[in-house]
């Protein structure tokens, strides 16, 4: 163990950030603009404010302010769950042999189980502001749903959640935690939408998918007096709200005396890798420090490593503004046997500006390689890491052993969002041995990219 170094470090909570940190007004290319599917021309803030809360359409659309204040309201609600710890895995780099050090930001201390409260609290807190009823929002495995839910019931605000069938079906207890804090949860496709209907009636049997549940939600938001849609990744918004993960671990390590040399984070929709590298990339953007970021992808669902660049829909029902993104196309959807999360086929605007402009590196790993580093890491640093989080613990992994092969002392930082209790249909594939991998043929990816709408 290094002298100085204990095994955690939190912030005071005086330490706590008192604003985000917005990137964008770092980048010398801003990520593209959102564009009206019907004129092709950027979307405006009277637009965007039919669907989202008025002040997080201006965040949105803030590419100029690299700071925008935490109201003090959020911040009370950070405080009971925040700061989160910065944690150094000494029990994993021993059971490694690995020269290098390995610290993880961990996010799966609150009851919703991941990261994304950091976002959905001060969603919620906007939608309340603006004296609204209620939200709606679609949920896949789980995680956003249950924390929109706990925000909303923190704030007094009606929840209506679309969650994909399969996992409404698989995951009963999910849905139940999120009626416990006052959420309704309605499985999608349903027949409760004009969307849903026509999905039904073209697929019969669907389990449906997180770009179906987005178009029904969003529906229901726009038909609704006193409502709004939120969402919990993609969006910039999002991203900023996140930024709260990197600027702790960044004020952590500067607390250490230390530095990362690489910073890794899953990619799903790309909030939480978005929030954790955002202070690092602006040090970066300016010049003031380099650091390799690395962002990790299923394998199954490889958006930033084998998708293209360029406009696409963010939902499936198309109600939604085009996004210009690495993306596989809306109507991809990972093969059956996918059971790790990270299942969006787009990323955020943002990521995939940096990632053309190659400022951040992306790789994707296999489900089988996932899960066993996520047993490893279960049984060696304790936690019980949620799948998603797992494809970055992969990777942490597979550098620092890289590092045992050089020599090489380096800084290893990787975000854990979250715990995997929810997942466990998924461990018990892989601890029966039955888990299998799928990589989409090129064929596979073909289809998707011929949905791409037509945009020059
Ligand atoms: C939602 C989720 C992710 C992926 O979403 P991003 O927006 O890419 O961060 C990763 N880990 C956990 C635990 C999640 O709940």
């Amino acid at each position: 163990m290094d002298k100085n170094i204990p095994y955690k470090t939190y912030l005071e909570e005086s330490e706590m950030p008192k604003q985000w940190y917005n990137v964008r007004a770092d980048m010398k290319n801003k990520p593209a603009p959102l564009l009206n599917p019907a004129t092709l021309k950027p979307m405006t803030a009277e637009e965007l404010g039919v669907v989202f809360c008025d002040e997080l359409v201006q965040q949105e659309l803030n590419t100029t302010d690299a700071y925008i204040d935490i109201p003090e309201e959020i911040r009370e609600f950070y405080k009971m769950y925040r700061p989160s710890p910065l944690v150094r895995a000494y029990c994993l780099e021993k059971a490694l042999g690995t020269p290098a050090k390995i610290y993880y930001k961990f996010e799966g201390n609150n009851t919703s189980g991941s990261h994304k409260l950091n976002s959905a609290i001060a969603q919620a807190y906007y939608a309340k502001k603006q004296g609204l009823k209620g939200v709606t929002t679609e949920t896949g495995a789980g995680q956003w749903g249950t924390a929109l839910s706990m925000a909303c019931a923190y704030f007094g605000l009606d929840c209506k959640v679309y969650m994909v069938k399969v996992s409404y079906e698989q995951k009963p207890f999910r849905r139940e935690v999120m009626r416990t804090y006052g959420a309704s949860v309605t499985p999608s496709p349903s027949d409760t939408t004009n969307v849903g209907r026509k999905i039904l009636a073209e697929h019969p049997g669907t389990t449906g998918s997180l770009g179906c549940a987005i178009s029904e939600a969003v529906e229901v938001a726009v038909g609704s007096e006193g409502y709004r849609y939120v969402l919990g990744s993609v969006l910039n918004q999002v991203l900023l709200h996140q930024s709260v993960i990197g600027l702790e671990s960044l004020a952590a390590f500067e607390k250490l005396g230390e530095k990362p040399d690489i910073i890794i984070g899953c990619a799903g929709g790309g909030s939480n890798l978005g929030g954790l590298i955002s202070p690092f990339m602006g040090q970066k953007l300016r010049g003031e420090a380099d650091y390799r970021f690395i962002a990790v992808e299923p394998a199954s669902c490889p958006s930033l490593t084998r998708g293209k660049y360029a406009y696409d829909y963010c939902d499936t029902g198309m109600v939604c503004p085009l996004a210009k993104m690495y993306t596989l196309g809306s109507g991809f959807i990972p093969s059956a046997n996918h059971a790790g999360g990270l299942r969006y086929h787009g990323m955020s605007s943002t990521l995939s500006q940096l990632y053309d402009d190659k400022l951040m590196e992306a790789v994707s790993v296999e489900q089988t390689k996932v899960f066993e580093a996520a047993q490893q890491f279960a049984r060696i640093e304790g936690i019980l890491p949620a799948p998603e989080s797992s494809h970055a613990i992969r990777v942490a992994i597979d550098e620092a052993l890289k590092c045992k092969e050089t020599g090489e002392e380096k800084t290893i930082l990787f975000g854990l969002t979250g715990t995997g209790y929810f997942d466990m249909v998924a461990y018990q594939k892989f601890n029966d041995g039955e888990m299998s991998d799928y990589i989409p043929t090129d064929e596979d990816l073909a289809k998707g990219f011929a949905g791409l709408p037509k945009v020059d």
